[in-house]
């Protein structure tokens, strides 16, 4: 059987118990070296051969977890942060359907929220914006049209750039001719969420471009944008004394 597990962000001890365990269970383990913290091999058994697939193409993949197979094994499938975000599984999912192999997902942290920790930030916040919009800038893999960040970025909403950070000024200009953010409007580049590497590189959408080159951030790093890093929001209907809902009434409340 072949278990997908998200790796997490990066810190070893932020994988789930669960895919920790299928870790200590596997015969053997395929990971996405590019990204994934190397520690986390530590949790398998001694000897179990741990196959980086930064070299690998899809079909040396199967073949992989085919041989595994074979041999009885559970291979882990070791994804960085979410398995579901940016990790090329749905055309592994469907080749092993193909082949009548079993397999299961196992979620990560993903990285931004890994970055929001770093911040550390609410997305969501009342009177700022109660959407998050994660997306990337085109690279080799084409983004739809309808999903232009200009068009995305129409809406205001908290925003998390994976894939980006190369094109950093560039998605910039794309953010504000989407007309809803500002040259002030608050933004950051997170770096390595959650490794000791760590680094959060606060700046504005007008800087956002010269802060990436400065320091020189290429990968392994998210862009965040939108208000939710700024000063002002609403307090929160759910833990104020004069409003109740169903698990509590309020103060100011004549029921
Ligand atoms: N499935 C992953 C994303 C894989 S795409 C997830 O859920 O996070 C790879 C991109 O994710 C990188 O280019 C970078 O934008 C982002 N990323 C992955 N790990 C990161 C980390 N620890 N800190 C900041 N960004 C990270």
């Amino acid at each position: 059987m072949v278990h997908f597990v998200g790796a997490g962000p990066g810190a070893p001890d932020l994988i789930t118990l669960r895919g920790a365990k299928l870790l200590g269970e596997a015969g053997q383990v395929i990971y996405a070296g590019s990204l994934v913290n190397p520690e986390l091999l530590t949790y398998a058994r001694p000897g179990v051969p741990c196959h980086d697939s930064a070299s690998l193409t899809l079909e040396e993949v199967l073949a992989l977890m085919e041989k595994g197979e074979e041999k009885g094994w559970d291979t882990v499938r070791l994804h960085t942060g979410d398995p579901s975000l940016y990790g090329a599984v749905r055309e592994q999912m469907d080749a092993l359907r193909e082949r009548h192999i079993p397999f299961d997902v196992t979620p990560g942290v993903s990285s931004f929220s890994g970055a929001a920790a770093a911040i550390p930030a609410e997305y969501t916040l009342p009177g700022v914006s109660q959407t998050v919009i994660l997306t990337r800038m085109p690279g080799r893999t084409p983004v739809p049209e309808g999903e232009d960040l200009s068009a995305l970025a129409a809406h205001g909403a908290s925003m998390a750039l994976f894939l980006s950070t190369g094109m950093a000024g560039e998605a910039a200009r794309h953010l504000l001719a989407g007309g809803a953010y500002r040259p002030d409007t608050p933004a950051a580049i997170v770096y390595k969420a959650t490794w000791p590497e760590e680094k959060v590189y606060p700046c504005t959408l007008a800087t956002l471009g010269e802060t990436a080159e400065k320091e020189q951030i290429t990968r392994t790093a998210l862009i965040l944008v939108g208000d939710f890093l700024g000063e002002e929001y609403r307090r929160s209907d759910l833990y104020n004394p004069a409003f109740s809902h169903g698990y509590r009434r309020g103060k100011e409340d004549p029921r």
